[in-house]
């Protein structure tokens, strides 16, 4: 499993796009997933420079979350903006990556990203409930390289 193509099938892909505008029903977070072949270095600095090459830095509240993911590197990292690392603490996301980890290692792709969406939800709601006049700030798209 180490091209970017053959990561998800698309039906898999379009079951992790809805699970991101499910999750963003519950909250004014946005959640983005990046998939790209390999990275050079650590993961989570990877994932803040593609953070900010797709703009994720530029939401009202600065509550953008990006699941970042190097498939045949295997790595993956998740990263929340400013306006989130300012009310939580920093093993914010480790409920998340576990949940994520336990699915990867048993090769579940699509799973440990709708999981991971769900939970990253679901932790994002407490800090950022949704609100009526929400917009869908960012893409729920997956960004790939
Ligand atoms: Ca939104
Ligand atoms: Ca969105």
């Amino acid at each position: 499993m180490s091209k970017v193509e053959d990561f998800l099938t698309k039906a898999e892909e379009a079951e992790v796009v809805e699970a991101i505008r499910m999750a963003e029903k519950n909250t004014s977070g946005e959640i983005r997933v990046h998939l790209e072949k390999k990275t050079d270095i650590a993961p989570i600095e990877r994932a803040v420079a593609v953070f900010h090459e797709l703009k994720m830095d530029e939401t009202q509240l600065r509550n953008g979350v990006i699941i970042y993911v190097a498939v045949k590197s295997k790595q993956f990292a998740i990263y929340g903006d400013k306006g989130i690392n300012d009310k939580v603490s920093t093993d914010f996301w480790n409920v998340t990556k576990n949940i994520m980890v336990s699915h990867f290692i048993n090769g579940a792709n699509k799973l440990a990203l709708v999981e991971g969406i769900h939970s990253a939800g679901e932790q994002l709601k407490k800090h950022f409930p949704f609100e009526d006049n929400d917009t869908d700030e960012l893409s729920n798209e997956i960004s790939k390289e």
